[in-house]
């Protein structure tokens, strides 16, 4: 529990003074997640929230492809 873990974009942390990373979505700190993924400046995003963006974006996906497809059959 609590693991914080760079982003893609190789983002870290200042370990400072035993002080908490916050998720920037949720807001639950790093003791509360699973896992903590660091960005490049002072933002995070927990394992939760990575879960939520995922079915969004997969949702969004499969959206666009019904669309392409239904278009693809029109002509
Ligand atoms: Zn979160």
């Amino acid at each position: 529990m609590g693991a914080i873990s760079p982003g893609p974009l190789g983002g870290r942390f200042k370990r400072g003074a035993g002080e908490p990373v916050y998720c920037s979505f949720c807001g639950l700190n790093q003791h509360e997640v699973e896992t903590m993924i660091a960005g490049p400046v002072r933002t995070a995003i927990c394992d939760r929230c990575v879960d939520q963006c995922a079915e969004i974006v997969a949702a969004k996906r499969a959206e666009k492809e019904a669309t392409a497809a239904a278009g693809a059959n029109d002509d």
